[in-house]
């Protein structure tokens, strides 16, 4: 599933069945791993299309994407596949519960570079829509080296995550984002009455609750909508070392 060439993400080529060099630790692709840390999500509904590419103009999300897939030099970073076009940039999401009420928050802890195949094993629900679910699941199963008992008891873990944040209405905290200032789509709007919330007709299949509407907030970044510059709210979460739900 995976051929024979791997790329390391600092450039270097391995094939397989070679030894992989002592330095290479923290240059190994997912699959190259012994416990790797990719592991396939499910994107709570209430939180679909709030993502960098929906939320960020295309300039400003290349300014984000570009420098990181030159990082890894072109390098998918759960295969090892080398592609000079088409590497994706998915978003590793830690959602934080709160202790009351139903607004939690949503911290972008990470950006992984990933090739199509690798990205669909992240958004297993739209794998499955788009009838690509089977061998999806299957590339995350031999990229993980997991049987089929441990692949049901995953999806059973995240179904019932996914459940849970279902409930929750989110709040995005891009503090980690590299950019002072980050520049809103024009289909987004603000709220009438929540200035500081975000709006827009939902596109998404599940998401027709509230109207039809989707909400977000962003914490922790200004932002730029219709040339109106809107202060960045700090996160409550800043300076809080994980507690990752
Ligand atoms: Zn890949
Ligand atoms: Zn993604």
């Amino acid at each position: 599933m995976f051929g024979n060439t791997f790329h390391l993400l600092d450039g270097r080529v391995i094939h397989r069945g070679e030894v992989l060099p002592k330095d290479a630790v923290t240059v190994l692709p997912g699959v190259l791993r012994q416990r790797p840390v990719f592991c396939g999500d499910l994107i709570p509904v209430s939180a679909h299309g709030s993502s960098l590419y929906n939320l960020l103009t295309d300039k400003d999300w290349s300014a984000i994407r570009k420098p990181l897939i030159e990082t890894v030099n072109q390098v998918c970073q759960a295969c090892g596949r080398h592609q000079r076009r088409y590497l994706q940039a998915h978003e590793l999401w830690e959602y934080h519960l709160p202790e009351t009420g139903n607004q939690g928050i949503q911290r972008l802890g990470e950006i992984a570079i990933l090739c199509k195949d690798c990205h669909a094993m992240f958004h297993l629900a739209l794998a499955d829509l788009q009838g690509h679910g089977e061998e999806t699941m299957q590339r995350l199963m031999a990229l993980q080296r997991w049987d089929t008992a441990t692949a049901a008891l995953f999806l059973d873990i995240m179904n019932e995550r996914r459940d849970c944040h279902n409930t929750f209405a989110w709040s995005l905290d891009l503090s980690i984002v590299d950019m002072d200032v980050l520049h809103i789509q024009p289909k987004w709007q603000c709220h009438p009455e929540l200035p500081n919330v975000l709006q827009r007709p939902s596109e998404h299949w599940g998401c027709s609750r509230q109207g039809g509407m989707q909400y977000t907030a962003i914490l922790g970044k200004s932002w730029v909508l219709d040339g109106m510059e809107h202060p960045a709210i700090a996160s409550p979460l800043e300076g809080d070392v994980r507690s990752v739900a």
